[in-house]
């Protein structure tokens, strides 16, 4: 492509070069992310990674820019993520453009698409997802642009990088951990479903897209705010955020304490104690999501036997018996875990500490925080990719590198 291309970008104050070199997680490729998506595309942004486990239905298509056609729906199953991927490089202005689709939970990926990007975008209609990706944003002194919307309401806010800014957690502290909540968070957002529309999708998607090019510009947020707007009325108003002293979520980049090669393990959660024992010695890993053990069914209420993290319960939070994949238990009691002291937690014979490592999500790329002797850090953990399959899912991506949409621009 010739530079003429982005003369007028230019006398806009983008400079292609920054751009070109811009790399974005968007996390969602719904109405909201699809907008946001095409908008970077077509700016120039050189590298987007598109997440999202969903699949497009016919309903989308009001307020789907890149709802697919029969052909496309074909090749990728139905699935956002390389779909939207694949449009994003036909319209990309930059030079090299590198557009990238995970069609899984973002959860699954570890922290390395968050470790990697300049810029990441939650388009998410998930608070779990949402506050999860703010956490692990926050820990990698990542930037994150968020926003919602309902009908022709809509809202969002540039969380700085920096350590002791403003979180999305702050506002939003009830999700620390779905150890007691997971239903009511499922119904509570089952009911905030109110119909997008394509034209609040679009005005957010501007919003929200611009906000990232200043962020790839260097121009961080001054100060901490939520603009709230509606587009019948065409308001725009703004709100500042207050740091919450209670806030459960960390508000400090965390240096990297050690990093741990997967390939060293055989692969059970006791190794991983052991590796990281030997490391940095005894401490506390917090887990970046929490582990359930055992949890009630949405259906009938009765204890599955887990034994996975949240995100792969939650893919079909439902019993053999009512259709999900997991295998009724004999609990008494709902049983998770968010933390485990090393090596104490993963010693001997308990189920976690003979539990695959995958399934408390330590996959390549994963990284927790530690709190212990060696101080407070994260633990990285990298090389080969681990085997891991949960129950409910169904080709969706577990872990692993995301597929790379090749630039077929004429
Ligand atoms: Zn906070
Ligand atoms: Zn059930």
């Amino acid at each position: 492509m010739s530079d003429g291309i982005q003369s007028r970008s230019i006398l806009a104050g983008y400079d292609p070069a920054v751009l070109g070199e811009g790399s974005v997680l968007i996390v969602g490729a719904g109405a909201l992310g699809q907008n946001i998506a095409q908008s970077l595309a077509l700016s120039g942004v050189g590298t987007l990674h598109l997440v999202d486990f969903d699949v497009f239905e016919a309903h989308n298509a009001t307020r789907s820019p890149f709802f697919p056609t029969a052909d496309e729906f074909e090749r990728h199953s139905g699935l956002k993520a390389p779909q939207v991927a694949e449009r994003c490089a036909a319209i990309a202005t930059a030079s090299r453009p590198d557009m990238r689709a995970s069609a899984t939970m973002i959860q699954r990926l570890g922290d390395r698409p968050i470790a990697a990007a300049d810029v990441v975008i939650s388009a998410v209609d998930s608070v779990t997802a949402r506050a999860w990706l703010s956490e692990r944003s926050r820990l990698h002194g990542k930037p994150m642009v968020e926003g919602g919307f309902a009908g022709s309401l809509f809202n969002f806010s540039t969380f700085s990088a920096a350590s002791g800014r403003v979180c999305y957690r702050c506002h939003n502290p009830f999700r620390e951990s779905a150890a007691s909540c997971t239903r009511y968070a499922l119904a509570a957002e089952a009911e905030n479903i109110v119909p997008a529309i394509q034209t609040a999708a679009a005005v957010l998607g501007g919003y929200m897209a611009e906000q990232c090019i200043g962020l790839l510009h260097g121009k961080l947020p001054s100060d901490d705010v939520r603009y709230y707007g509606d587009i019948r009325r065409a308001t725009v108003s703004k709100a500042r955020l207050q740091v919450n002293p209670h806030c459960p979520g960390h508000h400090d980049n965390l240096p990297v304490l050690t990093q741990v090669d997967v390939r060293d393990w055989a692969g059970s959660a006791a190794d991983l104690a052991t590796a990281v024992a030997n490391r940095v010695g005894r401490g506390v890993i917090r887990l970046a999501e929490p582990f359930h053990i055992t949890y009630s069914c949405t259906g009938c209420s009765r204890f599955c036997a887990v034994m996975a993290t949240e995100s792969a319960w939650l893919v079909d939070s439902r019993c053999v018996d009512c259709g999900g994949p997991w295998q009724l238990s004999d609990a008494k009691m709902p049983s998770s875990v968010a933390e485990l002291r090393v090596p104490d937690d993963l010693v001997g014979e308990s189920p976690l500490a003979v539990a695959p490592m995958a399934v408390l999500g330590a996959t390549e790329g994963a990284s927790f925080v530690f709190e212990g002797t060696a101080g407070l850090g994260l633990i990285v953990l990298t090389d080969q990719p681990v085997e891991a399959t949960a129950p409910g899912e169904d080709g969706r991506q577990c872990s692993g590198p995301p597929q790379v949409i090749p630039d077929r621009r004429p």
